[in-house]
């Protein structure tokens, strides 16, 4: 990492300071306690993390064997805070709590509905949220109240809630700072979270790159299954190679649902802005259109991608669902033979192994460094998110530094592929690196004016 010439013009970044304190009479906004709407799996994460915050949780849903479930899954000693109710009897009772998150099914119409009635029902001074996966804040925010828009925030947590580090926050236009602040500090501080400020595109930083990275995967990956290769090779080659999880492709496909992914796709073909890559992979490919039409979602269904058997002799025993043939047979080993040991290095390898990497994850990074300032202020901000939401080693920034970005330009260039927005930012700014530390021992990185700026953790 090249050391950063003092001399150089700094600027601090506003989104990604730590909470500030609002230096006025008026005292910042807190969050003591919270009423959850929806009780499903991120509103029973959502309640379980902020109980054991010493926070007082309501939750509520429209069924109430679900509200009772969720409150079930609470540790005993933190249950005390938790009460539980359906939304058609104690809705007015979310006027007790300071933070109103909405965490109901992925549905535009349902929320929007739902937010006029619990606009309604709320507190001044209470702040509300949407846990939505990618629905942008303004199309819930369209036509409410100007109290609403000032109050309100997407509040993005990762399932399992009380086992995913990332926590996104994104503001609306009319969003006030102090709502912000207050969710960031909440976040950090009392649930420990890693928070990250996104801004209010489709899908947002961890979701808008992590589903580009499945949804591209699976149409890239075709002519190398076509070719022989197998999709356990795909896995294991979208893995540890390149510091992703052991789940690659499928894998993760697989835990997350095709029926996720199939909503994800058609809210990013909605969504996207015209010219973004996302748009050529929002449909699935037909074998796997098959797939989440007759049911075949992932291990929610017992089978995706894979399942596991019981045999004859009680054994049991793993499938795979061979997406060329469309027919279960018994998984096979993968093969790395020749995958470099060296973390990316099958990037630059003469091998199929090395075009699929280059194809589906070295794409993924091209893609992700055509993204900031759209979706983000800063490269930190999506290096984190992506760490923190989808446990790669190194967020995609990160990983062009440890690649060596120069290494990367040149090969783009070989294959007169066009230059993503930060690379090319960083070849005019004639560093060697993203990041870099200064003489204090603080991290720096590249803007996307060109500037520098002090890393805020
Ligand atoms: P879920 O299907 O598990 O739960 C949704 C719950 O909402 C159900 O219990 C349902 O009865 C209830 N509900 C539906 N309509 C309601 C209404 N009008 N009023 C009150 N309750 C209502 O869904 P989930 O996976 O918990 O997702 C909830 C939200 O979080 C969605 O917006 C989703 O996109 C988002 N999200 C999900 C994940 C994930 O991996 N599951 C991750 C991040 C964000």
């Amino acid at each position: 990492m090249s050391e950063i010439d003092t001399a150089e013009p700094a600027r601090r970044i506003d989104s990604a300071e730590p909470a500030r304190r609002i230096d006025t009479a008026e005292p910042a906004r807190q969050i003591n306690s919270v009423a959850i709407i929806g009780a499903g799996t991120m509103g029973a994460g959502i309640a379980a993390v902020s109980a054991k915050a010493g926070c007082r949780v309501l939750l509520l849903d429209v069924d109430e064997a679900a509200a009772q479930r969720a409150l079930d899954g609470v540790e005993a000693e933190f249950g005390g805070l938790v009460s539980i109710g359906t939304v058609a009897d104690r809705l007015d009772d979310i006027a007790g709590y300071d933070w109103v998150c909405e965490a109901v099914v992925e549905d535009l119409a349902t929320k929007r509905e739902l937010f006029e009635r619990l606009e309604t029902a709320r507190s001044d001074g209470s702040v509300i949220s949407s846990n939505t996966s990618g629905i942008p804040l303004r199309q819930i925010s369209e036509h409410m109240s100007e109290r609403f828009r000032r109050d309100v925030a997407i509040t993005h947590f990762f399932n399992p809630v009380q086992v995913m580090k990332l926590f996104e926050l994104v503001p609306g236009e009319d969003t006030e700072p102090e709502v912000i602040d207050a969710f960031a500090r909440f976040g950090a501080e009392r649930l420990g979270k890693g928070v990250v400020h996104a801004k209010d595109t489709v899908n947002f930083i961890g979701n808008r790159i992590g589903c580009f990275f499945m949804l591209s995967g699976l149409h890239m990956a075709k002519p190398f299954l076509a070719d022989g290769m197998t999709q356990e090779t795909v896995d294991a080659v979208l893995g540890a190679p390149v510091g992703l999880p052991p789940t690659g492709l499928y894998g993760l496909i697989d835990l997350i649902g095709l029926d996720v992914m199939e909503l994800v796709g058609a809210n990013l073909a909605q969504n996207l802005p015209a010219g973004d890559r996302g748009l050529d992979f929002a449909e699935f490919p037909a074998a796997e259109q098959a797939m989440a039409d007759r049911g075949q979602l992932g291990r929610k269904t017992g089978g995706g991608f894979s399942r596991r058997i019981k045999l004859d002799d009680g054994s049991r025993s793993a499938e795979t669902f061979d997406l060329v043939r469309e027919e279960w047979r018994p998984a096979a080993q993968p093969d790395l033979g020749g995958v470099p040991a060296d973390l990316g290095e099958v990037l630059f390898a003469d091998s199929p192994q090395g075009e699929l990497a280059r194809h589906i994850f070295g794409g993924t990074l091209a893609y992700a460094a055509d993204l900031v300032p759209e979706i983000a202020d800063d490269i930190a901000n999506v290096d984190n998110a992506i760490r923190w939401g989808f446990n790669w080693v190194h967020g995609p920034f990160e990983m062009l530094d440890h690649l060596g970005p120069a290494r990367v330009i040149e090969f783009l260039r070989s294959v007169d592929a066009p230059l993503p927005a930060m690379l090319a930012t960083l070849e005019a700014s004639g560093r060697s690196t993203f990041y870099s530390r200064g003489a204090d021992g603080n991290r720096w990185q590249l803007m996307p004016d060109g500037a520098v700026a002090p890393v805020v953790s």
